[in-house]
């Protein structure tokens, strides 16, 4: 029996599901299903959210790190800083273009990239780093876009995981020369299926993605690059402009929830990943750092809580990037044995966050007699 699920998706469905009723039948009736008004109107609302000019949907967050690297002109013989730390999809993006993934370690705490750790893996063929807002939290980006800026190479944060977080009071996507996101649909703007976006202020970087994700497209019969199809779809932007309006509310839950977490974890051995004076973090994950983690994840499910592992095999020890696997990474590496991610969603009973600690807490007191 599940009694503190891991995430609770059909709860935040419920609270847009008037306007998202009203707009799919708007959309059925209207036949225009990719691009249009309704994609039209949530990309001008989402560049706002994101003190951004511009910002073009399209079919995923994966596509959208793969269509900035395109438009950058990135391939063949450069080299692309990415944090081991990470899901897949930010060093898949980089392979796909041609392009070398550079791993880089992350900060114990926080499990980010730090400005630091980048600049021991720059080379004169580094044309972009990748910062990725892992766990809902930014890591240093004014330092990061001071140190890319200075270099001449670009910075390209995957904000995937970090929809409105802030660093030094500046959103998550404002930094460097664009951001690309993910709203999968357990994300914490989440669309009812696959979709994602590019934010930039360089208009003419938006308009190169916006052709390359519409097959190279000019006009509608001219393609003058080769470009990949990669677009938004109504329905999805209906459902992320209801759901847009909700977010900052739900972030504050998580956070309030993130908040009860850290106050009834301090007695326990479970560690919450730090958070920087500067963040605000959206907590996408409530990650902790434990000894005993497998132990601890059996003993949890069997009081039916759900947690989860992001992720258990850092980036460069996936078999898929073996190739690229050129140091050990030793924070990563011993980070990924000892991370638990707690549930955590907007919808979160206090109960059940409490219910989770004392879970936590029963386990280190058995530890300690035994
Ligand atoms: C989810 C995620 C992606 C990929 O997004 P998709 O929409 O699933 O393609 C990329 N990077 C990070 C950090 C993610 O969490």
């Amino acid at each position: 029996m599940t009694n503190v699920p891991f995430l609770d998706l059909p709860a935040m469905t419920a609270e847009i599901r008037p306007a998202v009723d009203r707009a799919f039948a708007g959309i059925l009736d209207s036949g225009a299903f990719i691009g249009g008004q309704a994609v039209a109107d949530f990309e001008a609302a989402f560049a706002t959210y994101c003190q951004r000019q511009h910002a073009i949907g399209v079919g995923n967050g994966t596509d959208a790190l793969q269509l900035v690297l395109m438009a950058l002109g990135i391939g063949r013989g450069d080299e692309v800083i990415v944090p081991a730390n990470t899901f897949v999809a930010t060093a898949e993006a980089v392979a796909l273009v041609g392009a070398t993934p550079v791993f880089v370690d992350v900060d114990p705490d926080t499990l980010l990239v730090t400005p630091d750790l980048v600049v021991e893996s720059l080379t004169h063929r580094t044309a972009a780093v990748l910062a990725v807002s892992l766990y809902g939290q930014t890591p240093d980006l004014v330092g990061l876009e001071r140190l890319c800026r200075a270099r001449g190479i670009a910075l390209v944060e995957d904000a995937a995981q970090s929809q409105g977080a802030t660093w030094g009071g500046r959103r998550s996507g404002s930094f460097g020369t664009a951001a690309c996101f993910s709203f999968y649909p357990g994300k914490n703007l989440g669309a009812a299926g696959d979709a994602g976006a590019v934010v930039t202020d360089d208009a003419e970087l938006a308009d190169r993605i916006r052709s390359l994700a519409n097959h190279g497209r000019t006009t509608h019969h001219q393609h003058e690059i080769v470009g990949l199809n990669s677009r938004l779809d109504a329905l999805q932007a209906v459902f992320l402009s209801a759901k847009l309006e909700r977010l900052d509310d739900w972030n504050a839950a998580r956070r309030r929830h993130a908040a009860r977490y850290r106050a009834g974890l301090a007695s326990t051995a479970a560690v919450p990943v730090a958070t920087a004076p500067q963040a605000t973090p959206v907590v996408h994950l409530q990650v902790v750092q434990v000894d005993g983690r497998d132990e601890l994840r059996e003993d949890l499910a069997q009081l039916g809580i759900q947690t989860g592992i992001h992720y258990p095999v850092p980036c460069h020890l996936t078999p898929a990037f073996a190739a690229w696997a050129t140091r050990p990474l030793p924070v990563a590496e011993r980070a990924a044995q000892r991370i638990l991610s707690l549930p955590m969603f907007p919808h979160l009973a206090t109960e059940q966050v409490d219910r989770v600690v004392e879970a936590v807490a029963a386990r280190r007191s058995l530890q300690a007699i035994a």
